[in-house]
Order: C-alpha cells, then structure tokens, then sequence
C-alpha cells in the first residue's frame, strides 16, 4: 500500500522541487543550474499563478515548456509608474547611476521597488514598473521530487528546508531563518 507515502502527480498542498530556466526575449534570466532548484508548496501562491496552474497534474520526472503571459507573471508593463523626482529629494547615499535599484517608502504600500532610468541634470526618473513586467516568461521545468509537506508549512504556506532558500518572512516559522 504505498498510495498514501508516494506522490507521483503535483498537487495541492505537496511539496514539489522544481528544475527549470527561465528566458525571456530570448535570453537567459534565471536557472536551477545557477540557483538550485525550486521547493515551493502547490495551490499557496509561492510562485507565480501562471506556472503553478501549468504544474498543476503534472508526474514526477516529467519536463515541460510553460509560456507565462505578462498578465499571469509580473503584470502589464504601466506607462504611468514611471516617475520623475527632484534631484534635491534623492537619498544621497544611492549611487546615482541608471539601473540601479533602490526601495522607496510609499504611504500606502510600505516599501516598494524601483530602478533608476534616467539622470537627468537636476531630476532623476525612477520606473516603479517590476523588471520583468510587460514580459511573457518562457520555462523550462522538470518535476525531481514530491513528497507530502509538514502541518507546519502548510500553516505558513511555505516550505521548511534545511538551507537558506526559505524566503519565510514569519516570526512566528522555525525554519531558522528568524531565529
Ligand atoms: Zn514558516
């Protein structure tokens, strides 16, 4: 009887590590082979909607291409996030150079990300817009293992490994990452 201890399809609330490479426009953005796989809980939004549904049935082994649509990744890219401040009002300990990401406190939403576009002689034009927005994600992925997650993490939604790749922000997790 080993239905109960084997999982050999993703599922919902299963743990499942994830080989894969992302490319966009052609070009190479992120990879297992560069950052080790992905171990992510199916069905709790640890990653983006658009992959997740894709992954959803699919066997242990098994390897896939996934198109991801901008609309189901990082959002359509928006015309109007794209900001031109002060020179004056720029943190003095930022370097001052295009593509350089910075955090910038919004009353609404806490700190939000952004990248230096342009500097101009007394402005410099901060584009709030996700890096990869606008973008289709293009994955390549393969299921390398499933096994059932813990009460624990599926309490906190996210998965408990012994590395440092729990991006767990609770106070509350023992992962280790906190403590
Ligand atoms: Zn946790």
């Amino acid at each position: 009887m080993n239905e109960q201890s084997e999982f050999t399809k993703v599922a919902k609330d299963l743990v499942v590590s994830l080989e894969y490479t992302l490319t966009v426009d052609g070009e190479l953005i992120d990879s297992s082979e560069e950052n080790g796989p992905i171990d992510y809980i199916q069905g709790h939004e640890n990653i983006i909607a658009g992959l997740e549904s894709e992954l959803d049935g699919m066997k242990l082994g098994e390897s896939k291409k996934v198109n991801v649509k901008a609309v189901d990744a990082y959002g359509e890219y928006d015309e109007e996030a794209v900001e031109e401040i002060p020179l004056s009002d720029f943190p003095k300990d930022i370097p001052l150079e295009v593509g350089v990401e910075l955090a910038v406190e919004d009353e609404d939403e806490g700190p939000i990300s952004a990248v230096i576009e342009e500097v101009g002689k007394d402005t410099v034009t901060l584009n709030f817009n996700h890096p990869l927005a606008g973008k289709d994600l293009n994955f390549d992925v393969k299921i390398l293992s499933i096994r059932a997650a813990t009460a624990e993490e599926l309490e906190h939604g996210h998965v408990h490994g012994d590395d440092e790749d729990c991006d767990c922000d609770d106070s509350e997790c023992n992962c280790g990452k906190n403590n």
